[in-house]
C-alpha cells in the first residue's frame, strides 16, 4: 500500500493522467471533473447522482491528490468493505474502522493511518461520533491533516428522505469541531426538499451543488406482453445477455418456481426472498456477487445496498407496484455504465393480483395512493411514448423523447384501422346479451366448441366463428384497446362482464372508426452489441480466469476487473504489457499484478484459434426450447411421494384432488423421474396390465381398458404404462 503521489498530479491539467494512473480510466464521466476540481479548491459540496453515476470517484480522486486523510462516512458495512477492497486492489491506501474489527486489528489500522499509509478511511456514523474516535481524529488532523469529510448516502440526514437515520443528525458536530475541513455530501435519491435539508443539517457553506440527470443512458428499457411464452423469453434473455442478471417476481412462490425452472433449463440460478432464513439469503447473495451463479431470482427484498456493478439485465417477470420502485430495481443493472437490458413483462392478470392486494389494505388513503401508483405503472407499460420520458417525468426530469434506447423509440408501433374487427367483437358482446366476460366472447368469435359455449347455445349465434382468422391473444389485445379507449366497459359483479356504451353503438352503426397500435414483429430486441463469436468466447474465458483470481483473493470478481475491461481485452487482444495498459480499467498496479496471467490466457487463446480476424456478427437465435421438465408443483408432489406418502395423503396436504396428484406422478414418470410403482398400483395388479400393453400396444388407453374387461382403472393403467415406458423404451 503506498499513498505517495508524484507532485505533478496536483496540476488540474493532469487530472486525466491521474485518473488513468490510479483507476485506469481514460476519461471522466459527466460531472466528475468539475466536482474533482471544486474539491481541490476545498469547497463544500452537495452531489446528487443516480446509482452507478460514479459518485465514489468524486471524493476518492481528490483524496489522493490532496495531503492528509479523507474520512468517508458510510452507513452500510458491506459496501464499505467492497469499496475498500476495490481501492486496495488499485494499490491505493484505504481502510475501514467499524464494529466488525477486533481491538487489536483496529489499533494496527490506526497506526497505519498515523504513519501516513492511508489516504481514505471509511467509518460508520456512530463510530465517527464515538468517544474514542474523535480524539484520535484530533491527532490525525494535527499530525497529517484531514483533507475532507465525504458523507455517503447523505439523504439519511433528512427526515424528508426515505431512509432517515438519527445518528446522521449528529454529523453537525463534525462541522463544529473542524470548521475548516470541507464536507462533501453525496446521495442517489434526493428531491429538492431533501437537498435543501441536507445542506441545512450539515451546515454546508456556499456548497458546490451538482445534480446529475436521473437518466441512465446505458440502460435499454422494454415492456413485453406477458403470455404463455414469457418464460421462454426470459430464458432467451438470460442466454443471450450472458452476464449476471436479476429476475424480480411478486411472490415468494413465484420466485421459487422461476428459479427452479431456470435451473432445470441449465441456468445457474438461485432464489432470494424474505421467507428464507438469513443464512441462506446471505449465502445466495454472496454467490451471486462472486459470480458463482448467473441469475438471482428474487422478490424486491433483494438489491438494497448491493453494489454489483456488472449486472447485465434486470427482468421484472411480474408487474412492479410503482414506478419509483421500478426505476430503482431496474437501475441495479449496468452500474458500470455498460449497455444493459431492463425488461418488464406486463399482463392484466398481474394488475388483478395487485388490485386484490390493494383492496386488502385497511386504510382508504393508502388504498387511494396505491391505486394511483398502479395506474402510473399501467400507463408506463401501455404507452407508446418513449419509456424514458415517462420514467424521468416521474422525477421531475424533462426528457425530450426519442432516446433510441427503448422499445418504443426503436420500433414505433404502427397504427391500424381495425373498425371491422371492433364491429365483430362488439356485436358478439351484444348477441351474448352483455352477460359474459372477454374469454367467452372470444371463444364464441373463434368458434370454440367448449362446454360453456354449447350450454348457452352460443354456437347458434350469427357471430359464432366469425373471428377464426385471428388468434385469441390478438382478440384480447383488441378488446383491451377498446376498453382503454373507452369504447367498451368492463363491470365486475362477481365476475368481470363486458358491457356496451353509447360509443360502442356508434362503432357498430359505422358512425365512428377504431384504430389501435399493433405490435411490430419482434426479432432482435433492442440495440444489442452483436459480437464476433471469437470475442464473446474469449470474453467468457477471461471471465473464468477473473473468477479464479477473485476466489483466490476472496473478493468479488468485479474488484479484479469490471466487465468492460474484459470486453476491451477480448476485443483488443493485447500481446504485451504496454498494450495491456491500454485496456480500460488497467492502471499501473493492475498491469503489474494481473498483466502476465491475462496476457498468457489471451496468447493461448489466439494460438488455438489461429489469431482470428474480423468481426462476424453473433448468431441470431430464435426462442430457446424450454426443456420438457416437470413443473414446480409436479416436483413438489414427487418429493412427497418419495417420502412415502400415499396419493390421498399428498392430495390432502396440498389441497388438491387425488386425480391431480396422480396426473403429476404420471407426468414426472414420463419425463424420466423414478417413482415407487408399488406404492401406486398393487403389485399383483401390475402384471396383467403389462401383458395387455404388450398385446394391444401402448398408444391408446381405451383398448387396454377394454381388453382388461374394465376391471382395472384408467389411473392404474396410466401408472403402469408410464412405468413400462421407463423400463422398456429406455429413458
Ligand atoms: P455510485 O456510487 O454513484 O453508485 P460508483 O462510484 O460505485 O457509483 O461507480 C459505479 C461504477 O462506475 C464503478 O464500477 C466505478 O468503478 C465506475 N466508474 C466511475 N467513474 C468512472 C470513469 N470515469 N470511467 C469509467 N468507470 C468509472
Ligand atoms: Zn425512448
Amino acid at each position: 500500500m503506498s499513498g505517495s503521489i508524484p507532485p505533478t498530479f496536483t496540476q488540474p491539467r493532469s487530472l486525466e493522467q491521474a485518473l488513468k494512473h490510479f483507476f485506469g480510466y481514460d476519461c471522466f464521466r459527466p460531472g466528475q471533473r468539475e466536482i474533482v476540481e471544486a474539491a481541490l479548491e476545498k469547497r463544500d459540496m452537495m452531489i446528487v447522482m443516480p446509482t452507478g453515476g460514479g459518485k465514489s470517484l468524486c471524493f476518492q480522486l481528490p483524496a489522493l491528490l490532496k495531503p492528509g486523510l479523507c474520512v468517508v462516512v458510510s452507513p452500510l458495512i458491506a459496501l464499505m468493505q467492497d469499496q475498500v477492497e476495490a481501492l486496495q486492489d488499485n494499490g491505493i491506501g484505504a481502510t475501514f474502522l467499524n464494529s466488525t474489527l477486533s481491538g487489536m486489528e483496529a489499533r494496527s489500522r490506526e497506526t497505519a493511518i498515523l504513519n501516513g499509509q492511508i489516504k481514505l478511511l471509511y467509518v460508520a456514523p456512530e463510530r465517527l461520533l464515538g468517544e474514542r474516535f474523535l480524539p484520535f481524529l484530533d491527532i490525525v488532523a494535527e499530525k497529517l491533516g484531514v483533507s475532507a469529510f465525504a458523507i455517503d448516502e447523505a439523504h439519511c440526514v433528512s427526515e424528508w428522505g426515505h431512509d432517515f437515520r438519527p445518528e446522521y443528525r449528529q454529523m453537525q458536530q463534525v462541522r463544529d469541531r473542524y470548521p475548516d475541513i470541507p464536507i462533501m455530501a453525496l446521495t442517489a435519491t434526493a428531491t429538492e426538499r431533501v437537498r435543501q435539508d441536507i445542506i441545512q443539517q450539515l451546515n454546508l457553506r456556499d456548497p458546490f451543488v451538482h445534480v446529475a440527470s436521473f437518466n441512465r443512458p446505458n440502460l435499454y428499457y422494454e415492456v413485453r406482453e406477458k403470455t404463455k411464452r414469457s418464460f421462454a423469453e426470459v430464458l432467451q434473455i438470460v442466454q443471450q445477455k450472458g452476464g449476471s442478471g436479476i429476475v424480480y417476481c411478486l411472490s415468494r412462490k413465484r420466485v421459487e418456481e422461476v428459479a427452479y425452472k431456470l435451473q432445470q433449463s441449465g441456468i445457474q440460478a438461485l432464489p432470494y426472498h424474505a421467507g428464507m432464513n438469513d443464512v441462506d439469503r446471505s449465502t445466495n447473495q454472496t454467490r451471486f456477487i462472486r459470480d458463482d451463479v448467473q441469475v438471482m431470482v428474487a422478490t424486491i427484498a433483494f438489491g438494497m445496498g448491493i453494489n454489483k456493478p456488472d449486472v447485465r439485465f434486470v427482468i421484472h417477470y411480474d408487474l412492479p407496484k410503482n414506478l419509483e420502485g421500478y426505476y430503482q430495481e431496474s437501475g441495479r443493472a449496468g452500474r458500470d455504465n455498460e449497455p444493459s437490458h431492463c425488461t418488464l413483462f406486463f399482463g392484466y392478470g398481474d394488475v388483478k393480483t395487485i388490485e386484490y392486494i390493494i383492496d386488502q389494505k385497511p386504510d382508504p388513503q393508502e388504498q387511494r395512493i396505491a391505486k394511483q401508483q398502479l395506474r402510473q405503472v399501467i400507463n408506463y407499460a401501455e404507452s407508446s411514448e418513449c419509456r424514458r420520458t415517462i420514467q424521468l417525468s416521474y422525477f421531475g426530469d424533462l426528457f425530450p423523447g426519442n432516446c433510441a434506447q427503448c422499445d418504443n423509440c426503436c420500433a414505433k408501433k404502427p397504427v391500424e384501422d381495425r373498425t371491422l374487427d371492433a364491429m365483430k367483437f362488439l356485436s358478439c358482446v351484444a348477441r351474448c346479451k352483455e352477460k359474459f366476460g372477454m374469454n367467452h366472447i372470444i371463444d364464441v368469435l373463434r368458434g370454440s366448441k367448449n362446454q360453456k359455449v354449447l350450454q348457452y347455445q352460443h354456437d347458434q349465434l350469427s357471430t359464432y366463428g366469425i373471428g377464426k382468422d385471428r388468434s385469441a391473444d390478438e382478440w384480447k389485445t383488441l378488446a383491451r384497446s377498446l376498453l382503454h379507449q373507452g369504447l367498451l366497459e368492463e363491470r365486475t359483479d362477481g365476475f368481470p362482464t363486458l358491457k356496451l356504451n353509447d360509443r360502442s353503438w356508434e362503432i357498430m352503426k359505422r358512425q365512428r372508426t377504431f384504430e389501435m397500435a399493433v405490435e411490430p414483429k419482434r426479432d432482435v430486441p433492442g440495440k444489442t452489441r452483436s459480437l464476433a463469436v471469437e470475442v464473446s468466447t474469449l470474453f467468457a474465458l477471461l471471465r473464468t480466469l477473473r473468477k479464479q483470481i477473485a476466489d483466490e483473493q476472496q473478493v468479488p470478481p468485479y474488484v479484479v476487473f469490471p466487465d468492460k475491461s474484459l470486453m476491451d481485452m477480448a476485443e483488443k487482444r493485447p500481446q504485451n504489457l504496454s498494450e495491456f495498459e491500454d485496456v480500460h480499467g488497467v492502471g499501473r498496479n493492475k498491469r503489474d499484478k494481473y498483466g502476465q496471467v491475462f496476457l498468457e490466457a489471451i496468447r493461448t487463446f489466439c494460438e488455438e484459434q489461429g489469431l482470428p480476424l474480423g468481426n462476424a456478427p453473433g448468431p441470431v437465435t430464435n426462442l430457446p426450447k424450454v426443456p420438457d421438465v416437470p413443473s414446480y408443483s409436479q416436483m413438489q408432489t414427487l418429493e412427497l411421494h418419495k417420502q412415502g406418502l400415499t396419493i390421498q395423503a399428498i392430495a390432502q396436504m396440498r389441497g388438491m384432488t387425488p386425480g391431480t396428484i396422480s396426473e403429476h406422478l404420471v407426468k414426472v414418470m414420463e419425463m424420466g423421474h423414478s417413482v415407487d410403482i408399488n406404492l401406486l398400483v398393487e403389485p399383483n395388479r401390475q402384471q396383467p396390465i403389462i401383458q395387455a400393453i404388450e398385446i394391444i400396444g401402448d398408444e391408446r388407453l381405451r383398448p387396454i381398458f377394454d381388453f382388461l374387461q374394465e376391471s382395472y382403472s384408467f389411473e392404474e393403467i396410466k401408472f403402469v404404462r408410464a412405468w413400462w415406458w421407463q423400463n422398456n423404451v429406455g429413458f
